[in-house]
């Protein structure tokens, strides 16, 4: 009957990607109900089991590698891994849950040939698991010499080598200098650009914002390189 159930509400309720909707167990006992949750495929938790009192407290597993290092007093786990997600905490992105026990023993030759050995084949456990992952790793920034001379060369190559991106980043004093622009508080209702590079004129409200003339004056400049930073905003 729940199957039915379960096929009939994943045909009609379309669950997010990578996710399939299945029945989960909420609330205090003699108040249990059961609710639809979007489950991430690799979750191997049945939901129905194990009652959660809140629907924040509904946590997803993956399958779970553990390396085991024999020890004096028998088979001794050390260290177990796996994906682990709860959606209702503050760092709702699934990460590598590494559960290690602290136990301190001795190797002798064969026994630690056979722990590097067993460690490699972990080791490619735990990169599977995280290639998993999402990716958190940070963009590359630009060194500061990198910009440094990225702005020089702007510099040198003059307005006509510039590019949108340039427009849209080098700093509005280089790029005021680079098309030889003055700024004018002028009576005007929207900011003007008059003149040919090398001599232009850019005429601004009076009560346009500092953050106001520099994009306008970005905007305006970029024609003149042939890029529309208005449609690179949309996209
Ligand atoms: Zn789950």
């Amino acid at each position: 009957m729940q199957n039915t159930v379960a096929s009939l509400a994943q045909q009609v309720i379309e669950g997010k990607p990578g996710h399939r909707l299945v029945p989960a167990l909420v609330g205090r006992s003699g108040n249990v109900q059961t609710v639809w949750i979007d489950c991430p495929n690799w979750c191997v938790l049945d939901h129905t089991t194990d009652r959660s009192v809140f629907i924040e407290d509904i946590n997803h597993e993956g399958e779970r590698r553990a390396m085991s290092f024999p020890s004096a007093h028998g088979e001794t786990v050390l260290v177990e891994v796996y994906v682990s997600q709860w959606p209702g905490s503050e760092e709702t992105q699934p990460y590598l849950a590494v559960d290690v026990d602290r136990e301190v023993d001795s190797y002798g030759r064969t026994a630690a040939m056979a722990l590097a050995d067993q460690m490699v084949a972990f080791a490619a456990d735990v990169r599977r698991l995280a290639q998993t992952l999402p990716d958190d790793s940070p963009r590359p920034a630009l060194s500061q010499a990198d910009e440094a001379l990225r702005q020089v060369q702007a510099d040198a190559r003059g307005w006509q080598s510039l590019t949108g991106d340039d427009v849209a980043s080098l700093p509005i004093a280089r790029l005021l200098k680079a098309f030889g622009v003055t700024v004018v508080d002028a009576d005007v209702e929207v900011t003007e650009l008059h003149g040919m590079p090398g001599r232009m004129e850019l005429r601004v409200p009076a009560v346009a914002t500092l953050q106001a003339r520099e994009a306008d004056a970005r905007r305006l400049l970029a024609h003149h390189v042939g890029a529309d930073l208005n449609a690179e905003a949309n996209q």
